[in-house]
């Protein structure tokens, strides 16, 4: 199967240092969600890999979390596109889980759901800590210069093979044309 792998925050919506805590504060990047139907349309399933530590410090819940998605999926429902299944941490660094990226627990479960080796598999993020996650699986990682992602760039905090974009449009493109 095809599968491109996403960070959510600062991948496909604008990120805020206050979290995304409401389907308000849930605002697209232009041209994110084109891209991910341009991916569904070339044969691609999209999933999400995220970070939700907000939940882990209760400024908000899973029902929220929900809802928040569901805004992501109905948006992306008008652009013919969808994300097969999110796969999220709520925990934060204190819990000590082993989902909560750079650890790789939300790789290996992606990687159980669908029964596939994520060697190779392009995987797309904004910090560093996802592009780490994705190298402990021998994913792709691809780094995008939003949200965090130019700052990322500048401290050259990415593994070495990492291939750099502007924005998730522009790493869509160039995955289909890769194959
Ligand atoms: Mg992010
Ligand atoms: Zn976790």
């Amino acid at each position: 199967m095809k599968l491109v792998i996403l960070d959510r925050d600062g991948v496909i919506n604008q990120d805020s240092k206050h979290y995304i805590k409401s389907p308000d504060e849930w605002v697209p990047i232009e041209g994110s969600l084109e891209a991910i139907s341009l991916l569904n349309k070339n044969g691609y399933t999209v999933v999400v890999a995220t970070n939700q530590g907000a939940i882990g410090k209760k400024l908000f819940n899973t029902t929220t979390l929900d809802k928040i998605h569901k805004k992501m999926q109905d948006l992306l429902k008008t652009k013919k596109g969808k994300i097969d299944k999110i796969f999220y941490c709520p925990h934060i660094d204190e819990d000590k889980c082993l989902c909560r990226k750079p650890k790789n627990g939300l790789m290996r479960k992606i990687s159980e759901y669908y029964g596939i080796s994520l060697k190779k598999i392009p995987s797309i993020g904004d910090s560093a800590r996802d592009l780490e996650a994705y190298a402990k699986s021998e994913a792709q990682p691809i780094l995008v210069r939003t949200g965090n992602g130019k700052n990322v760039e500048k401290n050259k905090l990415f593994p070495s093979n990492t291939l750099i974009f502007n924005n998730l449009l522009e790493a869509s493109k160039f995955i289909i044309k890769m194959e």
